[in-house]
């Protein structure tokens, strides 16, 4: 039975992750700080070979046991997060992504680390390639974020060539699914919480910059073919059913019947006016494609929280 440390456990996309290797039949050891998230997170997590340690990832961390894999998923990922605490983002993608690779190390085992596609920033090109190097503005107020998960790569790509790591990078696109918070900040969570509550739905901007986005289930999937595979280069890993922000606001109203309107507010600095993953690598190594397409994704995120979906 191969043991995983997942950094990040109790987050949205770790809490998903320490599920899916359980599943698998991992045992499963759950790091987190609880600062974004939550133990409400993993709380049904009833598994025996699941064990939480509370621990902050920026600080040096060291285990007692055989470990095959390491996923590093601590980071600020929401913008209202890594604007909010913009030193902690930059320290977790730094000293955090560090400790997790020294263990990875000293364990032999393999390391998976969670990028994003925000190592693209505001890309000119379109769809975006892993080949693409990307459009960041270091000092903007995202660049805590973009900045940290960039270097990230650069340590892990270091690891793997100076110190012989085994070490994979997954670049992951706008994920969507149960155990998001309501209060994240996100387009996802704000548009689902505004439309129940009969709120106006918050559009940044005029609502025609693009995201695409992938429900977590197929990311989970994506994510441990990746760890099981022997590759080292990034892979990009989302939906490319690119929707534009208002597209996504109108599919909400439609799906919960809310009487909400739509309402206009300002477009935050450096929020990328497109973005589309290119998935050919993943599609290739892996054989993986996103199979839950947006309307069925929303409409489970709906079912979670009692409401049955108006679908057409
Ligand atoms: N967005 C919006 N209204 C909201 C929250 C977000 O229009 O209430 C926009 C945001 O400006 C961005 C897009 O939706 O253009 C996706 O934002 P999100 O925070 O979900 O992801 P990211 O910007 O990190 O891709």
């Amino acid at each position: 039975m191969p043991t995983a440390l997942v950094t990040g456990g109790a987050g949205f996309l770790g809490s998903h992750l320490c599920e899916y290797l359980l599943e698998r039949g991992h045992r499963v050891i759950c790091v987190d700080n609880l600062v974004t998230g939550s133990l409400a997170n993993i709380e049904h997590i009833r598994d025996g070979g699941f064990t939480f340690v509370p621990h902050d990832v920026s600080e040096p961390l060291f285990v007692d046991e055989p470990i095959d894999f390491v996923y590093h998923f601590a980071a600020l990922a929401s913008p209202e997060d890594y604007l909010r605490m913009p030193l902690h983002s930059l320290k977790v993608g730094s000293y955090g992504t560090h400790h997790a690779l020294g263990l990875a190390k000293f364990k032999r085992a393999r390391f998976l680390t969670a990028s994003t596609s925000e190592v693209y920033g505001d890309p000119q090109v379109h769809p975006q390639p892993e080949t693409y190097w990307g459009h960041v503005n270091p000092i903007g107020p995202r660049g805590v974020y973009d900045e940290a998960k960039r270097y990230a790569e650069a340590l892990t790509m270091a690891y793997h060539g100076q110190q012989g790591v085994d070490t994979a990078i997954v670049r992951i696109f706008n994920t969507y699914g149960p155990r998001m918070r309501p209060n994240d900040g996100r387009a996802v969570s704000n548009f689902v919480r505004q439309a129940l509550a009969q709120e106006p739905l918050t559009i940044y901007g005029d609502g025609t910059q693009t995201r695409s986005f992938c429900y977590v289930e197929d990311l989970m999937r994506g994510i441990v073919l990746l760890a099981e595979s022997g590759e080292h280069l990034p892979v990009n890993l989302g939906n490319p059913d690119e929707r534009t922000v208002l597209e996504l606001a109108e599919l909400v109203k439609q799906l919960t019947g809310t009487s909400s309107e739509i309402v206009f507010e300002a477009l935050p600095i450096d929020d990328p006016m497109q973005r589309k993953p290119d998935i050919t690598r993943a599609q290739q190594l892996l054989g993986w494609e996103p199979e839950v397409p947006l309307e069925e994704g929303l409409s489970r995120i709906l079912r979670e929280q009692g409401r049955e979906p108006i679908t057409a």
